[in-house]
């Protein structure tokens, strides 16, 4: 079969075109259609494939909806996933209709990829060893090899290389698309990476075609200027496997990431009572009277549990078999912290409750076994819990359970 006709590829604006269909396949109930000619892009080269419709080219009414398109040996594949609503016939004649929107995002995401990659290679020799388009950011993984000066990345030279990049935006430089049959026909042509095909190649140049920072093979379609690309933002940079990964995006997807940063800041500016250039001095500020207000916390905690502790020991001491206290301001953790602090030989039952928690803690030395009085009695009043002989706790549902289970305790011990 003869190669599909890529009309993309010299028409890149170009959003609607007729085509005949040279051959159907169906698989399932998905259908494959292979077209004389198309402006759907296939995926390849780290950039997805375009979507749209086939329409009827007499009433414009849409005959299907494009679910993937690939490309294997110049042959390019429309594939449709559900079964066909309409009669499809190899000879027809069809028109397509591109999805723009999506093409136009995946041009400056993908242009972006070439202005950045430039960037780096133009200023550090930095050569980019692989590619990634993924929904919420891209990556490139940059090797610094090419330029002995520069080894490791600083924030300094990402943020120079990524200035950089949007000034080659800002210049709106010219993309240029070339097309050469064989490898030989590219000799002398400077490039920032080596070619790794020997046929059919289309080389992409970012600005001056004699510039190897900006010449690169590339199969993906291009915005005519970059100006087109809007903006390029890096979000991040890590170590990968002996190169540098730069998470970053372009275009439109940046720009909405820049909106939702500067809501975030917005809300945080307001929490703060602050405007932007005061919020990190503010946020200090607030971050050191939150210290200050735990360390006077735990002081008197600490000086309210000694109290308790003390308390409950001289009630003990007098004789009392169980000693039941209610702390409001305590929780279970505070209760346990209280129940440490009893250091005397304990002779009976101390039995505490946390209130807004429904919970009660029980210590002994032992004997009664705490563990044992929740495991055997909690159940009966909905409580659950456990522990060790000497301490224990229960969490009952409401309040009153947690009495009835207490009334227990004393009539049983
Ligand atoms: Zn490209």
């Amino acid at each position: 079969m003869e190669k599909t006709r890529k009309l993309y590829q010299d028409q890149v604006y170009a959003t609607e075109c007729d085509s005949r269909i040279l051959a159907l396949e169906e698989v399932g109930e998905a259908t494959s259609v292979i077209l004389d000619q198309t402006i759907f892009f296939a995926e390849g080269g780290g950039q997805p494939c375009d979507l749209g419709d086939f329409v009827c080219p007499q009433t414009g009414a849409v005959l299907a909806s494009l679910s993937h398109v690939t490309e294997n040996e110049g042959i390019v594949s429309h594939q449709i996933a559900g079964p066909l609503t309409h009669k499809l016939s190899v000879g027809d004649m069809i028109s397509s209709r591109l999805d723009w929107p999506r093409r136009f995002l995946n041009m400056q995401r993908h242009c972006g990829e070439h202005i950045l990659s430039a960037a780096f290679y133009e200023l550090f020799g930095g050569v980019n060893r692989g590619f990634h388009m993924g929904e919420d950011y891209m990556t490139i993984d940059i090797a610094l090899e090419e330029n002995p000066d520069f080894t490791e990345f600083t924030d300094e030279m990402i943020a120079s290389a990524e200035l950089r990049a949007n000034k080659m935006i800002w210049d709106n430089l010219a993309v240029s698309v070339r097309h050469y049959n064989t490898k030989e026909e590219t000799e002398g042509i400077p490039m920032r990476k080596a070619l790794a095909i020997e046929e059919d190649i289309t080389l992409v140049c970012v600005g001056d075609e004699n510039n190897a920072a900006g010449c690169v093979a590339c199969c993906g379609t291009h915005p005519k200027q970059t100006g087109a690309v809007g903006l390029i933002k890096i979000y991040r940079y890590d170590s990968y496997k002996g190169m540098t990964r730069i998470t970053f995006d372009a275009g439109q997807p940046a720009f909405q990431r820049f909106c939702e940063g500067e809501e975030i800041l917005k809300t945080l500016c307001r929490r703060n009572s602050a405007e932007a250039s005061t919020l990190l001095e503010k946020i200090s500020i607030s971050e050191q009277k939150s210290k200050d207000i735990r360390q006077e916390l735990y002081a008197l905690k600490k000086t309210y549990l000694e109290e308790h502790a003390a308390e409950i020991e001289a009630a003990l001491s007098s004789g009392e078999k169980i000693v039941l206290r209610e702390y409001s301001v305590l929780k279970i953790d505070d209760l346990t912290g209280l129940g440490r602090l009893l250091t005397k030989p304990l002779r009976g039952l101390v039995l505490l409750i946390s209130p807004t928690e429904n919970t009660l803690y029980l210590q002994s030395n032992g004997t009664p076994d705490c563990g044992k009085i929740v495991r055997d009695n909690a159940a009966v009043w909905r409580g659950k819990g456990g522990g060790k002989s000497d301490n224990a706790r229960a969490i009952f549902p409401a309040r009153q359970e947690l009495d009835c289970f207490v009334d227990y305790l004393f009539k049983a011990y």
